[in-house]
């Protein structure tokens, strides 16, 4: 039976992804040795990671004056990496979910942290508006998409000081000004690759203006001037990660995936506020989620939660569950996620309302 993967990480890739990666893993650049058991200062491997860094920047339409780095240790690390390369006095951050709230935590290690804005009163339901930034701040955190909660910050803010943005789950799923930003940062292993690769985004004269000492590894410069081969980087996943960006060159750049992550969305939000059985959690329609689609039981229906997720299994749904903190379902649809996978899980959820309203 086909299976409709809707993980919300590590996700779909591109079937073009995983075959090209699995081939060089038996035999990569016709070496005849796997991509595992091969040096990352090869030159064959040095015009991966080469190949790569360009295309991160083409497709992202990177400016001059910025650098990409692949780094280890996850989006987490970066909660920490962001405070020590650029905290001085004070930082600000909008609290939209559970990774801020874990990127909020690591900033107070360093100092005063204001939060200038919460959705927590409502279980992180909606975007806060209408915030201040202060413009004493050293830099502004917002987290783009928040992969547990389905609410997505979906055009690029203003921000008076350096704008910092984990975008983890929605990086590559819609055009970016990345003159906005001075650092963009995400794990791989939601739109891009598999897990063990974070790419990091950093404006070059954003550094050095600290005064502090930074542990070698955790420090951008180290990075940057040795071209994220500072150690031994994640080969494999970068790999991978380059055959993603060539797949995403060939089906039209970030503009098509934009189209198609809409098309998909339009779909399946349409489809929850129609079906009598289901409700949306997300309640404007401006905040919700392109990325991570979360869905409740409407009132009265809660007792179907369970057999709904086992309809929908038996049919080939896989990782539909929603989040501990939230229940119910969500369905992640980034952009290797093809739309008759969405129109699947359509047909399960009237299927479902015609066996049981
Ligand atoms: C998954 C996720 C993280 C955590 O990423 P790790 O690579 O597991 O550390 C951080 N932020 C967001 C928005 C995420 O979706």
């Amino acid at each position: 039976m086909k299976k409709h993967n809707f993980y919300a990480g590590p996700s779909i890739l591109p079937e073009y992804t995983i075959e090209q990666t699995a081939a060089a893993i038996k035999n990569f650049a016709n070496m005849d040795l796997s991509l595992m058991e091969i040096s990352h200062r090869s030159k064959e491997f040095v015009t991966v990671m080469d190949e790569a860094q360009q295309l991160f920047k083409e497709l992202l339409n990177i400016p001059e004056g910025y650098s990409v780095i692949f780094l280890g240790g996850g989006a987490s690390t970066q909660f920490a990496m962001v405070p020590f390369n650029l905290f001085k006095k004070k930082a600000a951050y909008l609290n939209t979910g559970a990774w801020s709230k874990k990127a909020i935590k690591e900033a107070k290690l360093f100092g005063e942290v204001e939060v200038v804005a919460s959705s927590e009163d409502k279980l992180f339901n909606y975007i806060p508006k209408n915030y201040t930034i202060p413009e004493d701040a050293d830099y502004f955190h917002i987290t783009t998409n928040n992969t547990i909660y389905g609410t997505e910050i979906k055009e690029d803010i203003t921000s008076p000081i350096p704008l910092v943005a984990d975008m983890s789950s929605d990086i590559f799923s819609r055009p970016v000004d990345v003159s906005k930003y001075a650092i963009i940062y995400g794990g791989a292993q939601k739109n891009l690759a598999p897990a063990g690769v974070t790419f990091v985004i950093v404006k070059n004269d954003i550094l050095g203006k600290t005064g502090r000492d930074i542990p070698t590894m955790l420090n951008y410069q180290t990075h940057i001037d040795k071209e994220s081969m500072f150690n031994t980087p994640p080969v494999v996943p970068v790999f991978a990660a380059l055959q993603t960006l060539k797949w995403l060159k060939n089906n039209g750049g970030i503009g098509e995936m934009q189209k198609v992550n809409i098309k998909k969305a339009d779909m399946l939000y349409d489809e929850i506020d129609r079906n009598p059985l289901f409700r949306t959690t997300v309640l404007d329609s401006n905040d919700r989620s392109l990325m991570n689609i979360c869905f409740v039981m409407n009132e009265g229906y809660e007792n179907l939660e369970k057999p709904f997720f086992d309809f929908a299994s038996e049919k080939g749904m896989i990782g539909i569950k929603g989040h501990r903190s939230v229940g119910g379902f969500r369905a992640s649809t980034y952009n290797a996620l093809p739309v008759e996978s969405v129109a699947a899980l359509i047909d399960c959820m009237q299927e479902f309302e015609k066996k049981n309203k």
